[in-house]
Order: structure tokens, then sequence, then C-alpha cells
């Protein structure tokens, strides 16, 4: 950990952050915000190596928004994240921030939320733009996001970009931002091509790493649960309550808010807990520690620099109730407990985002974690059974009972009930606090352990969702739906790219067509007539838009006129296309970009066309592929094959007849 720079002042952090920081209860800064945030204020290029959990987002947000001109109502950072559940969650923090920062404005861009909203919202302008790489690039080909005011381009989780098949993406928006800005890339590991994205586009970075020192911890008994199913704090008290040698526990958050609640949920299901943090006084700090020495506490909820250097050899449990932000940082939490020759239990508690940092810790520690289950109901039961037969065994042993004979004698005299019956509701009525079988919703049996280490999740597993939305109500799916797993759209990926690159050069046009929306069409019919009535491959068609009496399509520019004829007398649903090119001054040709205008009015639907089964790319939403120019030669039937692609495929003649 660095030690030097421990408050968030030192850090040369604006008051109005320092609030927001209080606010929410940060103690101080994480290695990676101590080592990240004056390169950012200073101006200069970054190279992060961090993973999530280090606090990366916090180490670019704060000194982002201690940089930003408020009065100046354009986007000065722009931070790309691989999916869209990062975009929200990385817009979430900057507000969270920005809590004293009146006026500002985040905005989270990602694909598969409507454009029409995106639109509406780039108008009114943003400070922050955060979006994942295809979105960003759709909105800089409309020039819907314009970034002439850009301070700052952060690439978030670049690693995971590479994986997802994003990095051309990524390289296409660095060649179209301004060149004057500082750029910092945050990446878990830096492979090749993320070390050549950024000698090819930073100035001098700076590099951070978080040194990970290796340290054996061998007394120590550590195990890890992946957060699953139950709520942390459900899954912490049925471990309590299983653990054999439990005697004292500490319990590691990140927050010093945190400390408070979790003790006082703690105390809410009978634990004797307290909460240990640095806005506590050392009177009150030592109490609690005299408390847990002596044995009138058994749980401490403390955060890092709280505990710092704390020895009670009671300690049987270190619990990282949130994943430390380093390697070094767990060592010295699990250091608490295995004092004094005893024996040791560390229980980390690791998001299935986490799974990295989990990895980083064994290599660190040079131990494996074992995964452990959460106890089950029978657990639970088998436990507490246990525990009360050796009380009444206790009890036996040690307290004076005549008079609680006499009581038993006479029941059985006076009902003729044998002793074992009385025994029974004596149990009964002895466990009614506390049931010896558990109750209530949240009991079913955990699923099995997932392998001790399993790979990332999947992105698709993760929960989404929308900006500004509860994170308990998540979604299930992903902005590219196992786009990484789709061999073919990763194949794909140059061509689109190179398609995107051919409409921003203008070798392709919008057309106009008399069908729309009143007409039932659909960009499925529109894809299908044009590719056979046209001739042209489905991938050469761009995007559609549905408005109500009329539709507009991209094709390549120079489409040749005889086919534009056929097209012209091509039907749709019984009504003529008659299709025409969009001319520069034509009205519609803006509207995607006008505020949503009146009901009945036409409107720009924002639809994508889904790709016929024989349009090999833009199968995702969110590549907004366009196609190439395409290989016509004025007055020709297309044959020359676009350039690097597939051969150019002008369908058969058969199917001309055919109307829609
Ligand atoms: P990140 O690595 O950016 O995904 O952050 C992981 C978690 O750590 C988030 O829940 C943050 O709110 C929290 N966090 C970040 N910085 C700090 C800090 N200095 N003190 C306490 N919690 C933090």
């Amino acid at each position: 950990m660095t030690e030097s720079i421990d408050t968030f002042a030192a850090l040369q952090l604006p008051p109005f952050l320092l609030s927001a920081l209080t606010d929410v209860g940060y103690e101080t800064p994480s290695p990676i915000q101590a080592a990240c945030i004056p390169h950012f204020l200073a101006g200069h290029d970054l190279i992060g190596e961090a993973q999530t959990g280090t606090g990366k987002t916090a180490a670019f947000a704060l000194p982002l928004l201690a940089r930003l001109d408020l009065a100046v109502k354009m986007p000065q950072a722009l931070v790309l994240t691989p999916t869209r559940e990062l975009a929200i969650q990385v817009a979430e923090a900057f507000q969270k921030y920005a809590h004293h920062m009146p006026g500002f404005h985040v905005l989270p861009l990602y694909g598969g939320q409507s454009m029409v909203i995106q639109l509406r919202a780039l108008s009114r302008g943003a400070h922050v733009i955060v979006g994942t790489p295809g979105r960003i690039m759709d909105h800089l080909e409309r020039k819907s996001l314009v970034l002439d005011k850009l301070q700052t381009l952060v690439l978030d989780e670049a690693d995971e970009m590479l994986r997802m098949g994003f990095i051309d993406d990524v390289e296409w928006i660095l060649e179209h931002t301004p060149a004057e800005h500082q750029t910092a890339l945050f990446s878990a590991t830096m492979p090749e091509p993320i070390r050549r994205i950024a000698q090819r586009y930073q100035k001098n970075p700076q590099q951070v790493k978080i040194r990970s020192a290796t340290t054996t911890v061998a007394a120590i008994h550590q195990r890890y649960w992946q957060v699953r199913g139950a709520d942390k704090l459900d899954a912490l008290t049925r471990m309590l309550e299983v653990e054999q040698d439990f005697d004292a526990a500490l319990i590691f958050v990140r927050t010093k808010t945190a400390t408070v609640d979790l003790a006082d949920k703690l105390g809410a299901r009978g634990y004797e807990a307290a909460a240990l943090n640095g806005d506590m006084t050392q009177g009150l700090r030592e109490q609690v520690v005299e408390r847990l020495k002596s044995g009138s506490l058994d749980i401490v909820v403390a955060t890092d620099v709280a505990a710092r250097g704390l020895d009670v050899p009671r300690i049987s449990h270190v619990v990282n109730y949130d994943i430390p932000y380093d390697t070094e940082a767990y060592v010295h939490r699990i250091g608490r407990t295995g004092r004094a020759g005893r024996a040791g239990n560390a229980i980390l508690f690791v998001a299935p985002r986490e799974l990295r940092m989990l990895k980083a810790i064994e290599h660190a520690t040079r131990q494996k974690i074992e995964p452990m289950t959460l106890p089950t109901k029978s657990d639970v039961a088998d436990r507490r059974v246990a525990q009360f037969k050796q009380q009444v065994l206790d009890v036996i042993k040690a307290e004076k009972l005549d008079f609680y004979f006499d009581v038993v004698r006479q029941l059985e005299d006076e009902s003729e009930i044998k002793p074992r019956e009385i025994a029974a509701a004596l149990a009964f009525l002895a466990q009614r606090e506390r049931p010896l079988q558990p109750e209530g919703a949240g009991w079913q049996a955990e699923a099995p352990a997932p392998a001790p280490h399993e790979e990332r999740p999947r992105r698709e597993e993760r929960p989404v969702r929308e900006f500004g939305e509860e994170r308990q109500r998540a979604a299930p799916r992903e902005e590219r739906p196992a786009f990484h797993e789709d061999k073919a759209s990763r194949a794909n990926r140059d061509e689109i790219l190179s398609r995107r690159r051919a409409f921003s050069e203008g070798n392709l046009a919008k057309f106009r067509i008399d069908v729309g929306r009143n007409q039932g069409v659909t960009p499925k019919d529109i894809v299908g007539a044009i590719a056979n009535e046209g001739n042209i491959e489905g991938k050469y068609i761009g995007q559609i838009h549905l408005f109500d009496d009329y539709s507009t399509v991209e094709l390549p520019s120079d489409i040749p006129a005889e086919t534009l004829q056929t097209l012209k007398r091509t039907r749709i649903r019984q009504s003529p296309l008659n299709i025409r090119a969009v001319t520069p001054g034509e009205a519609e040709e803006k509207s995607d970009f006008k505020p949503r205008p009146k009901w009945g009015a036409d409107r720009p639907s924002d639809e994508r066309r889904p790709g016929p089964a024989k349009w090999s790319g833009g199968k995702t939403e969110r590549d907004g592929s366009r196609p190439p120019k395409a290989p016509f030669k004025p007055g020709d039937k297309p044959k020359r094959p676009y350039a690097g692609e597939k051969k150019f495929a002008p369908k058969p003649a058969a199917g001309k007849s055919k109307k829609y």
C-alpha cells in the first residue's frame, strides 16, 4: 500500500469533492487513487495497471471532476468502457462524487438504449460522457457527439475491450478525437495490443502499477465465498453461526459508514458487534479494542486504517466483507488473526467481477484460497442442535436443579406425561427465540460452489441496470449479448470497421423510399426487397430508419442508375418504393437529430434493421454497421470485389419478379 498519502485533502482535491467523499464515507485514498490522482491533475498521460476493486473509478473520476469547467456544457472527459453495465456504474460513480457540483451532467451512452433519448440528452449538453465503443462511434459519425473541448480520454478495462473484440473500435475513436488531450489507460493486464495503443496514442505516459509483494500466510486457513444469491449480511451470519472454532471476528468493509451500518445490523441479529473507524476518537477506538480483548464484544467491523496494527489474540476470524484494494491490504487484514500461535481463519467475499483480485491474492500469498459454500438450513440446524445439547449438558453439570426436578415430577404425576415428552416441550419453549430449525425465506440450500478458479463470469450473466436505476433492479442482459463468444461476429469485426470508415468517408448515401410504418413495413422487408430486386447483397445495405409515411436507407453512393430504376418500381406491401437519393438540404436528413416531433408527426424510429441471414456484418445492435463503398462502376452490373472483403455477390436474376 502507498503509505505516504493518507488523506484525500493531501491529494489537492477541491473542497466540494472532499465533502462528497465524506458523504460516501471514504476514509483514505486507495493505493491506485493516491498514485494516479496527482498525475491526472498534472495533465499527464497515464497507464494504470489495476483491476476492478482497486478503486480505479474514483482514481480517474475525482481528478476529472476537479478539472472540469462547469460553464462549458460540452464533453470535457470521455470514458470508454467495455460494457454497458460498467458504463452505468462509472456514470453513477461520477454522479456520486459530483454531489456538490450543481449543474454537473454525466451521460452514459451505450447500445440497446434508444438513440432518440441519447440524442436528446446530448443536445442538452453533458460534461462527461461514459460509453461503450460501438455507441460512441455511432455518435461521432453522426456528429451528435462533438469532442472539441475534450480534455481527457479514459480507456477503462482496456484488456477487457480487447478480449471482447472492441480494440479496433477503440482505435477508431482515438483517431477521431482531437489531438490535444490527456489519455489514460486502465487495464488489469497489459497484453501486446494494449501496449501498442499506449505507444501510439500516449505521450510519455506515467506508469502506475500497484505493487503486490508476495508474503506467506501459512498459519491461516483461507477460504472465499463467491457472492451470489444470498445477500452478504445473510451469508455472513450463517457462516459465523456454523464456524466451529469461532471466538471473535474482525470484519473489514471499505467505508466508515459501512462499519456503522454493518455493526448495527449485526447487533439487531443478536451479535455483540461494534464499529471501528477513523471518525471515532482515539479514546472510543481504544474502548472498542479493550471490549474485544475482554470478550464483551465478539465482532468488530472496521476499515483498513482503523484496524491497522490491531493485536487481539482472540480474533479467530477475519472476514473480508468488502474485498481489499490490493494484495498487500489483504495480507495486512488477515494478519490480524492467527496470532500468538493460535489458528486463524480468513474468509473473503468475492463478487463475480472481483475474481481477478482473488487470483492476484493467491499469487501474492502463494496459496490457494478454497471456495466455500454457504451453510445450508440443515447445517445451521445441526449446529444449533449441537449447541443446545451442550447447553443442556452444561446446565446439568453446573446448576443446582432440585426445585426444577420438583416441577417436572409434579407435571409427571398430575398429567401422566412421560419425562421425555416434558423434556421435548421444554426444549420447544427454550428455542422459541432462536429456533433450532431456522425458518423464513432465504434458507434454500445454496447451489454448489463454483470451481475455485472459475474464469470471470460471462458478461451477459452480470446484472444490468439502466442509468439511475436502483442497483437491485437488475436486468439480465448485456449490451452485446455474447458478442465476444460469437466467432462469426468477431470475424466480421474488421469488416464492420471498414464499413464504418466507408461511411465516414462518404461512400454511403442516404435514400428515401415511399413506404413507412403506416404501410406496415419492417426493416427486414426493406432489406429483403432491396437485396432481391436490386441485386445488392444485404451486407452493403446500411442503416434503415422508419418514419410514418416513408423510410430512409443507406446504400452505396455509387449505386448504378439502372439499379435505382429497378428499385423505384419495386413494391413493398403493394406500395412502390419510388426510391431517390436524399439531398443534403432535405429536412428528413436531419430528422434523426431533431428533438422528437409532436405526436402524429413523422418521427424517426431509430430502428436498426435486423440483419437477414445472409447479411454477415452488423448483426449486433452496437456495431451500427454501414456498408463499404460498393463495387459498382457507374452503369455497370456490380462485379468488382470490395478490397479485402468477400467478393461482391450479385444475386441471380431469379426472384426478380418477387413482390413484397
Ligand atoms: P472500483 O475498483 O472503482 O470498481 O471500486 C470498487 C469499490 O470501492 C467501489 O464500491 C467504490 O465505491 C469503493 N471505493 C473506491 N475508493 C474507495 C475509497 N478510497 N475508500 C472506500 N471505498 C472506496
